[in-house]
Formats: structure tokens, sequence, C-alpha cells
């Protein structure tokens, strides 16, 4: 990906071997590269920085952790918008799930190809550029869609009968197409104080809209230990999520 204005990205890794895997692959790709080494760096350089694009963020880092980063960029307003993207270790989903509650984007396990980790930055950048939908939008993947006003639901025209909750479920995640929703995240956009929805009924409800989509069902990918998302059939430029 070569760009006219390259993007700026922060990558916070204190292992020395990462940090120049990533940083090399990412400058030869035509992004703009600061480094930090530690939570407190990566705080620091963004207090002064108001131009990062996206924040490549390891969760294990001496004195503040990554999760403490991710919460404090989410809760200062200049940095509440900036793309966080998570590496983890693999087969840590808790950290994955705990960091997306807390508000990362999303994540790469280690040890990645940085292949995957180039085609996940552009992804999100890609992603972060395209004007979320309104709550109102009538919302179209591959051969399904979705209209909010009507509640209405086609898979290649034809409609599709769901249980309300069904029907919020799948709005939920075709409002962040490619982005990992974890069980706790749905179960928050779904909550209207009347419905008692708990994150082991989302399952049920996941398994319910699979078994009525029919075949366009297979967009709902199950993210393992961690939630779900819907993958736009087109997209096919993206990696699996921990890929
Ligand atoms: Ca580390």
């Amino acid at each position: 990906m070569t760009n006219a204005k390259p993007f700026r990205i922060l990558v916070v890794e204190d292992e020395r071997d990462i940090l120049e895997m990533v940083t090399y692959n990412l400058r030869r790709e035509g992004f703009r590269v600061q480094e930090a080494t530690s939570g407190e760096a990566a705080m620091r350089y963004l207090a002064t920085d108001d131009n990062v694009d996206l924040v490549l963020l390891d969760l294990m880092l001496p004195g503040a952790s990554g999760f403490e980063v991710c919460q404090l960029l989410r809760q200062d307003p200049k940095t509440a918008r900036v793309p966080i993207i998570m590496l983890t270790a693999r087969g840590d989903e808790t950290d994955v799930v705990r960091g997306l509650e807390l508000g990362a984007d999303d994540y790469v396990t280690k040890p990645f190809s940085p292949r995957v980790l180039i085609a996940r930055v552009a992804a999100v950048l890609r992603r972060r550029a395209a004007q979320a939908p309104g709550p109102d939008e009538p919302l179209r993947v591959g051969e399904l869609f979705l209209h909010p006003g009507r509640h209405e639901v086609t898979v290649a025209g034809e409609p599709v009968r769901l249980t309300q909750t069904e029907f919020r479920t799948l709005h939920v995640l075709m409002t962040r197409v490619g982005w990992v929703c974890t069980r706790a995240q749905i179960v928050e956009a779904l909550h209207d104080g009347f419905t008692d929805v708990t994150e082991r009924s989302v399952d049920v409800q996941i398994v319910g809209l699979r078994r009525k989509l029919g075949a366009a069902g297979a967009i709902i990918e199950t993210v393992r230990g961690v939630g779900y998302r819907i993958v736009d059939p087109g997209d096919a430029a993206e990696a699996p999520a921990g890929a």
C-alpha cells in the first residue's frame, strides 16, 4: 500500500526484535513510523503529536500495561478516536476480550507474519475512513440486506423472519462489518431496559440467525473465545482475526 499522504503509526513494543521487524515492514509499505518501548513513552509521545493515525500496542509492557495505555487513550478526547490494534500472545483470548472492551479496535496474535500485520493495519485504516452508518441506515453485506426502519431482512431479495432480538443482534454486527464484537459489547448494544439478554443468550441468538439466514449465515464468523463478527465476502484482502 502506498499513500499520497503517508499514514502515521505509533508502535508500542518493548521487545527489540519485534519492534524492528514491525517498523521495518511498515516503513517499507510507505507508513511513517514512530517507536515507543513503554506505555509511558507512548503516552508522552501522544501528548505532543496530534497526527497519529493508528497505534500498534503490545499488551505486555514494562510499567504501564497495554490495557492501561488503551484505557487512557480512550478517556482522552484527543486520542479517543485513534484506532488501536493490540499485539497479543497466542491463546490469550481473555486478554483480547479485555482489550476490545477497553476500546481497542482489533488485535494481531504473536507470532505474526509481516503480511498479516500490514493487511490488518490497512483494513483498520480503511474501515475507520469509511463513514459509520447511522442508526436508521439500510445495510447490505453481500446478499444480506437489513432495513432498520422497516424492520426488514432479506437474503437475495427473499424476506427472512427474525425475532426482535435476532434482528437487533444482526443489526449490531452489520453496523460494524469487519470488527470483532465481544459478547458483552453485543449485550450492551441490545440492552433496552426490557429485554433480558445475557452473554450466553447471545450465542443462542447467533445460532438462530445462522439457521434462518441459510447460506448467507456463513458471513457471521465466530472468533473463538472472543465473540463474533461479520466478514464482507467481497473483502478478500482481509486476513481472518488472529491469523
Ligand atoms: Ca512485550
